[in-house]
Formats: structure tokens, sequence, C-alpha cells
């Protein structure tokens, strides 16, 4: 039965009455033709923040000063949203090109978030017996994607205490299961560090397939592998304009040798990045002294809440090149809920993978948002540490 149930502003809503719908069928019907694989997931939960301070997803926090704004609102008027957008995004490669001092003989692939280009990576390599590999605990949508597409994912555990590369244990995987792609996050999230230089020259030079390192944290680190792609003929560099200031507009970039770029193109939708993104990310990176202000900023920051938090006894904190701190205290349910009555909301890691227990995710937000963070924290770490 269809109710037209009532006209807003000119449109028609239209509500479907599913009473009469059997669910014992409908189930049937699920379980027959969704794939176990997928039938068997949870939906990937993202916290609603609303009148929290918002520590948790490695976000720049600062804004633009109102003439830039402006500026930005000028321009977009102009956007003619009635044609599809550049489906080659030129004008925008061209500036990701020189603001971002790429290299010029490699090849660039445009994404809708870095996200996507995972997906693109692993449905062009998928096949039977395929296998993709990374190291545990990292970014978890190497392995969800994976899961999606039907690819077995391998997750070589990292090394405590320190999460480094155990590489004989890489070697050995990568002899045993000879990966189609093996990622590698530089430097890691959750846990903030960058594996050891000559480990991962051993793993590209013994991988047989692809090796993506994901340098999404790279504004944070002086740290980079880009100028290596042209010396190693299966190395990809993965990044993304998000954590640098920019994670609403959706752009991942991947940077590698044309013959690779070429294949992996034919996968993209053809219109995948939108023309406000388009337009936005060329000006913003225009004034790309601003983010780099702002990413200065956010690294003094980090030094400073890290050596607040090693200051604090009875928690281990991990030294960070990205724009988070990891940190294990005594038990950290508690501290993430008592956080949250505080207004604070961060990551809680604890159950995620056994090496990560009672361990918490701090992303580094302005001084003010800093303080509130460590503030409540002392307040409700201190009667615990009496006992
Ligand atoms: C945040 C993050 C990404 C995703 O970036 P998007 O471009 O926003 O999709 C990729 N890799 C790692 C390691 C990340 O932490």
């Amino acid at each position: 039965m269809l109710n037209i149930l009532k006209i807003v502003k000119g449109y028609y809503t239209i509500t479907l009455n599913l009473n009469h719908i059997a669910c014992e069928m409908l189930i049937e019907k699920l379980n027959h033709w969704i794939n176990p694989r997928i039938r068997a997931l949870t939906l990937y939960q993202v916290h609603d923040a609303t009148g929290f301070v918002k520590l948790d997803a490695m976000e720049n926090p600062y804004t633009l000063p109102s003439e830039l704004r402006q500026e930005w609102l000028e321009l977009i008027q102009q956007v003619p949203f009635n044609r599809y957008p550049d489906p080659q995004a030129f004008k925008l490669k061209a500036r990701l090109t020189t603001s971002l001092n790429l290299p010029t003989k490699t090849e660039l692939l445009l994404g809708n978030g870095s996200d996507e280009l995972l997906q693109i990576l692993m449905l062009a390599v998928n096949g039977d017996n395929r296998v993709i590999l990374s190291f545990e605990p990292s970014f978890v949508m190497y392995r969800m994607i994976a899961t999606w597409i039907g690819l077995e994912f391998i997750g070589i555990p990292l090394q405590l205490p320190n999460f480094n590369i155990n590489i004989d244990a890489a070697l050995e995987a990568i002899a045993r299961y000879r990966p189609a792609i093996i990622f590698l996050a530089y430097p890691n999230n959750p846990t903030g560090n960058l594996f050891d230089a000559a480990a991962i020259h051993r793993i590209i030079q013994a991988a047989p397939g692809l090796i993506v390192i994901d340098e999404a944290y790279a504004p944070f680190t002086d740290e980079t592998w880009i100028e290596k792609i042209l010396q190693y003929d299966n190395l990809l560099v993965l990044r993304t304009v998000s954590k640098m200031g920019l994670a609403g507009l959706r752009l991942g970039y991947l940077i590698g040798h044309p013959a690779w770029i070429k294949e992996l193109d034919k996968i993209r939708m053809p219109y995948n990045i939108n023309v406000l993104t388009q337009i936005t990310v060329d000006w913003a990176l225009s004034h790309k002294e601003i983010f780099d202000m702002q990413t200065r900023q956010i690294r003094m920051e980090r030094e400073r809440l890290q050596q607040n938090l090693s200051d604090l006894p009875g928690i281990i904190v991990y030294p960070s090149q990205a724009n988070f701190i990891l940190f294990r205290v005594n038990n950290a349910p508690f501290i993430f809920q008592q956080l949250k009555t505080h207004g604070i909301l961060i990551k809680n890691l604890h159950n995620s993978h056994p090496m990560l227990d009672n361990c918490l995710r701090v992303t580094v937000g302005t001084a003010e948002e800093n303080n509130a963070f460590f503030t409540a924290l002392t307040t409700m770490l201190s009667p615990l540490l009496k006992n």
C-alpha cells in the first residue's frame, strides 16, 4: 500500500506501509541473495559527536579566517553544478603536483577519500587465491575492504613494546602468501609511529606484488617514501587532504608509476571527484601557507600534549609522528566514559585488538581543547592513583 502523506514545500512525501511484508520471507531472501560474507558484517559505526569536544577522528581543529571564507564563497558561486565535473580533474591534479611538490614523472589517481583508492586497488587485483597483507594493529579499512571484496586478508602482528614490524615474521608471510598488495601505514594509525625504514626496504624488495605506503599523516612528519617511487617498480604512495584540514571534501590521491595508475584508472567511477571538491581543494591549496601554519601549530601541540601525558604516573604514552596520541591506562573503558561525561570524545581502542588492551587515542586539537582533555584526564586519574 502506498500512502501519499503530505506536501512539504511543494514536494510529496511518500511513505511505504511495510506491515504487510512477511518478515520470514524477507529474511529468507536476504539470506539467499546477500553474500554471506556481507551478511555476517556489522555496520561501521561512527560515534555521534554533537556537543562534544571532538578529539576522536584526526580532524584539523582550526577553521579559516573570515576573509578567506568570503573569498571561497565568491568562488563557489560560479560553480556550474548542472554540469558534470571534469572527469580527469586536470586542474586539480596540476595544483596538487605543484603545491605538494610531487615528482613529475609519476602519475596521480584521485579518489573520493583515500578509502575509495583502497577499494580501487583491491578491486584491481581481485581474483582466486589472491591475498592482501598488512600489519596489525593498523588502519581497519585494509581488512574491512578486503572482506567486502572477498579477498583473503592476513594481518602480521606488530611487536610490542613499540609497535615495530617483526621483519622475520613479515618476510616469512610474504614468502608464504605471496600477497597481491601489502598495505603499510606510515605513520601507522592508531599507534602513531613510523616503522623502521630498513625493514620497509626489505619488505618492498621481497614483495612479489604491490606495496602501498599510506601516508595519510604526511603533514605531521618529515619522512616520506615519495622519492622512492621511481626506484622500485612495485611501490605506490597513498595520500589524502583529510588530515591537513579538508576531511569534509573527501579527496585522496595515489602517486605511482604511470603504468600502474593507468590500469587502476580503468575502474575508477568517471566523475568520482565532484565539482565542489575539485574547485575547493584547488583553491585551498592556493592558500597552502594557512594549512602549513595550522599543521605547525598541531605539531607543537602534539609535543606539548605528549610531554604532559608522559608526566602523568600510571599511563604509557606512545611517541607519535601523527596528529593523534595513543596511550595506555589501567581502565580504558572507564576513562573513556568519564571523559564523555566531561563532554570530551576520544577513541576507545580497548577490545579492538589484543595489543591495544586499555588503549585510548586522542586527536591533537586546539590548545584549549587539549587543555580541557588533559585537565579532565588528570582529575579522573588522581583518585585512581591514590588506591
Ligand atoms: C584517515 C586515514 C585514511 C583515510 O583517509 P580519507 O582520505 O579521509 O579516506 C587512510 N589511511 C589512514 C592510515 C588513515 O588514518
